[in-house]
């Protein structure tokens, strides 16, 4: 019996961990040092996990703001943190090939996640003119990997991340459960909102530096031409084929995003008498800014 006591204190206290969203015992010195560390690649990732494991997780982001997950370098203090975590969270962006096995040998004790478990990847859609291939160092073929930006696959990314910490926190499972559910409940709202925003736009066709929006573009039927060529700034060849098709389409309005130099995609935007906007595929406030690129999105499709 008096070993029972202690056992039941130490469950009471995580009960009350579990389902403080944040205040009262969440907030204490104590349960700062309870909470599962946990590393993912990219900012709209650590939103995915906290809205999941609310004031259970402790969230690192590998890709800090403005950085390119497809350029990115680990920093050696980074790796030193790594050691501290108990969840990685992949997604497939493309410093993971480079980085994710170093990683998993200096921290053999990490666990590492792969979010897309249960997700349909698709080839990178390029420009028609051109058979290149996308975010591929090696000179292999790769899939898509901008998964984050389809609210149907955030779904299953969640449902990942949840099965993931209640593995390794099987006593708030039931918290987890219930946030999961609260979030894929705003993915839904937020699905149908832009589904029915974007329903009536005549033109289906829109043009972007950087091929990010594929599984956004499948999901709201539209259609994505890339401005960028195989990672690259498109030729003068490519150039003038870009601009025949954005005034046959008539495209008005080149998105481009800050990660990546937009010099060409001004250009063509001069060429066709239009316009660049710049739209962020890695910002953390995820639903606030999905809702805001949809609403630029309607703008741009519609106009003449
Ligand atoms: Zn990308």
């Amino acid at each position: 019996m008096k070993k029972l006591k202690p056992v039941c204190i130490f469950f009471t206290v995580f009960l009350i961990f579990c389902l403080s969203n944040g205040n009262g015992y969440a907030k204490s010195k104590k349960s700062d040092t309870e909470k599962i560390k946990v590393f993912v690649s990219i900012l709209p990732q650590a939103y995915f996990v906290e809205r999941v494991g609310g004031s259970r997780v402790d969230v690192s982001v590998m890709v800090g703001p403005g950085q390119s997950p497809a350029t990115y370098e680990p920093m050696p203090r980074q790796m030193v943190e790594l050691g501290k975590a108990k969840l990685f969270f992949r997604i497939g962006v493309p410093f993971e090939d480079v980085w994710m096995d170093r990683i998993s040998r200096a921290h053999p004790k990490l666990k590492v996640i792969d979010t897309r478990r249960g997700v349909q990847l698709f080839p990178m859609k390029t420009h028609h003119h051109h058979e290149d291939t996308q975010h591929d160092e090696r000179g292999r073929s790769r899939k898509d990997p901008h998964i984050w930006l389809s609210l149907k696959l955030v779904k299953i990314q969640a449902k990942n991340i949840c099965d993931a910490l209640i593995s390794v926190d099987g006593v708030c499972g039931e918290y987890y459960r219930e946030n999961l559910k609260a979030f894929q409940d705003d993915l839904d709202k937020l699905d149908v909102e832009i589904a029915q925003n974007l329903k009536g736009a005549g033109v289906r066709k829109f043009m972007v530096f950087h091929p990010a929006w594929g599984y956004f573009a499948r999901d709201y039927d539209l259609e994505q031409i890339p401005v960028e060529i195989g990672g690259k700034d498109p030729g003068a060849k490519e150039l003038v084929n870009l601009i025949e098709d954005a005034k046959n389409d008539g495209i008005k309005i080149i998105f481009v995003q800050k990660q990546f130099s937009e010099k060409s995609a001004e250009a063509l935007a001069d060429a066709i008498g239009g316009k660049i906007i710049q739209i962020d595929p890695l910002a953390k406030d995820y639903l606030n800014n999905m809702k805001m690129i949809a609403e630029t999105f309607r703008m741009a499709i519609q106009l003449p």
